[in-house]
């Protein structure tokens, strides 16, 4: 499928300045700015994808009289990938704030001594998704296969009606293989789609390991 995508960060912005801190190796080894600057990422894609949801007319009581004010329809569901994906999804949160949530869990287990691994799912908490607006959100995008699991892991609690993917940093590859295995009508947010995957499936040039410069190494 040919899904519609939008790199926020391809055009100078205060999107784009906070893109480049979370890259920045000197910035980036403070690890509560970079969580920080996650979450704002995940504020200003927050607010961009509200122009695409359903709002509705509401009159609202001031202390003066009444305003017709635009109020979301519906509340989204807000899925995340553990454990990188938490700072995004608090910036989603955020902004979102009446939104349902969902976490996943995925990790890449090597087996052997090369760089081959498999992507497991082990652990999914979520409401019913049948009908619902779902906006699924990892902060790097590297092969796509967590990204598909997860989808195909949360279809296990309905089919959603509509499909946002949130990444900070995708690769070529990632996006075309998410385009491919989504359904039509997906919507890709993103903040820069980078050229080239490692031999480790690292996004280069990218921004390292979000999940260890987030919450440190783990084994
Ligand atoms: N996950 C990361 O944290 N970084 C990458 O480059 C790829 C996957």
């Amino acid at each position: 499928m040919k899904s519609n995508r939008q790199v926020l960060g391809e055009h100078p912005s205060i999107f784009s300045q906070v893109l480049s801190e979370v890259r920045d190796c000197e910035i980036q080894s403070d690890r509560l700015r970079f969580r920080r600057n996650l979450e704002r990422l995940g504020e200003i894609f927050a607010f961009e994808i509200s122009k695409q949801l359903a709002f509705e007319v509401t009159n609202v009581t001031t202390p003066l009289g009444v305003a017709a004010c635009h109020r979301l329809r519906e509340q989204p569901v807000l899925a995340t990938i553990l454990r990188a994906g938490l700072p995004l999804h608090q910036g989603l949160l955020n902004y979102f704030d009446h939104a349902d949530n969902a976490f996943i869990s995925a990790y890449r287990k090597h087996e052997g001594d090369d760089d081959s691994f498999e992507v497991e799912i082990e652990y999914l908490s979520s409401p019913k998704l049948d009908d619902r607006v779902v906006i699924l959100c990892d902060p790097m995008l590297a092969t796509g296969s967590s990204m598909v699991l997860a989808y195909k892991a949360l279809l296990k609690l309905g089919t959603p009606r509509e499909i946002h993917v949130v990444s900070v940093i995708a690769s070529e590859q990632g996006v075309q293989f998410v385009e491919n295995e989504l359904p039509p009508g997906t919507r890709l947010w993103l903040g820069a789609v980078d050229a080239e995957l490692t031999s480790r499936a690292y996004i280069m040039p990218g921004l390292g390991d979000a999940g260890d410069l987030a919450y440190g190494a783990k084994e």
